[in-house]
């Protein structure tokens, strides 16, 4: 088996020198003013041990890799009643698509897609302040990643406010069937700020690592889901974290995976790695160029695919 440090440097180094490195969101102007040639990865192994290279330590924007955390939370406070408003089914279709929700008559085909997400913050915030659902959220990407140091980008989180017109447009569609409970701007102020939270790849990993531990937080030996949750969020993971890219993920890297138009992609080799990398550059189905190529390359070089080595 190679040694992970020397393979995360290696890919690094590759990653450094490629140069077609895909397009960096723009319609998030915030996020326009990234360094397209920006690249980190953090590996924590299933002993603990934290191999980085590149960027590693610097904050980006995780965007949709919260919803991977807000669907922990909502299934810890709802449970199975989630699924009533929301599929679990790759949509096929692009992450702000609003054709299909039409014609599902405002149920999203599954979590990790902008609708189902924001349906998904919905149910967090019932029953509380707009300000206590963030800080619930907060708090729980600060208690996984162990560092109470993460905060929100501010900048990020109004720049999308300004323009998240298609968001909007998705919430107030949700809305007309019921699907949303609380007012439309509260639901998507707390969307736009649970997306604007800013990570590092190590912090990311840090995250992540409950879901390679089958539910359980390793450095404290906390449960944080149950076995059987862990198991299915990697599943949503792997069939819908990419959006309509979801089957080409699987297909070059074998691993559940979520992407985020910031750039990020936090993957999952359960019972051995928990992964993030960083490049803002993104291809068309809004995922991670060289995010994905470093993922393949790692996966492949440590045999770490869930369909085989
Ligand atoms: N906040 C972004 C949006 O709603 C998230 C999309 C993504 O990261 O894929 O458009």
């Amino acid at each position: 088996m190679p040694s992970l440090d020397v393979v995360v440097k290696e890919i690094a180094d590759e990653m450094r020198r490629r140069t077609e490195r895909g397009e960096v969101a723009s319609y998030i102007p915030e996020l326009a003013r990234v360094d397209p040639a920006a690249f980190g990865i953090a590996v924590i192994d299933a002993t603990g041990n934290i191999a980085v290279a590149g960027d590693s330590e610097t904050p980006f924007s995780i965007q949709s890799i919260s919803k991977v955390f807000t669907l922990t939370l909502a299934l810890g406070k709802v449970g199975d009643r989630l699924w009533r408003r929301v599929g679990r089914e790759p949509s096929g279709s692009s992450f702000n698509s609003i054709v299909q929700l039409e014609r599902e008559c405002g149920i999203p085909r599954n979590p990790f897609i902008n609708a189902g997400a924001i349906a998904v913050t919905d149910l967090i915030l019932s029953g509380h302040q707009p300000r206590e659902a963030l800080g619930e959220i907060l708090r729980f990407m600060q208690f996984l990643a162990d560092d109470p140091t993460i905060t929100i980008d501010k900048a990020v989180a109004a720049s999308e406010q300004r323009t998240g017109f298609r968001n909007a447009a998705l919430a107030n569609y949700m809305k007309s069937y019921g699907v949303i409970e609380n007012p439309v701007e509260f639901t998507l102020g707390v969307y736009f700020h649970h997306c604007a939270i800013a990570m590092t790849c190590r912090q990311l990993a840090m995250a992540g690592r409950f879901l390679v531990h089958a539910g359980l937080n390793p450095s404290t030996g906390a449960r944080v889901v149950s076995s059987e949750r862990a198991r299915r969020i990697n599943a949503i993971m792997l069939t819908c974290g990419h959006y309509d890219g979801s089957g080409e993920f699987a297909y070059r890297v074998g691993l559940p995976g979520k992407s985020g138009v910031g750039g990020g992609i936090l993957a999952i080799a359960p019972e051995r790695a928990s992964i993030a990398v960083w490049s803002p550059g993104l291809d068309a189905a809004g995922n991670s160029h060289l995010g994905r190529a470093a993922l393949e390359a790692l996966t492949k070089r440590m045999g770490w695919s869930i369909f085989g080595a």
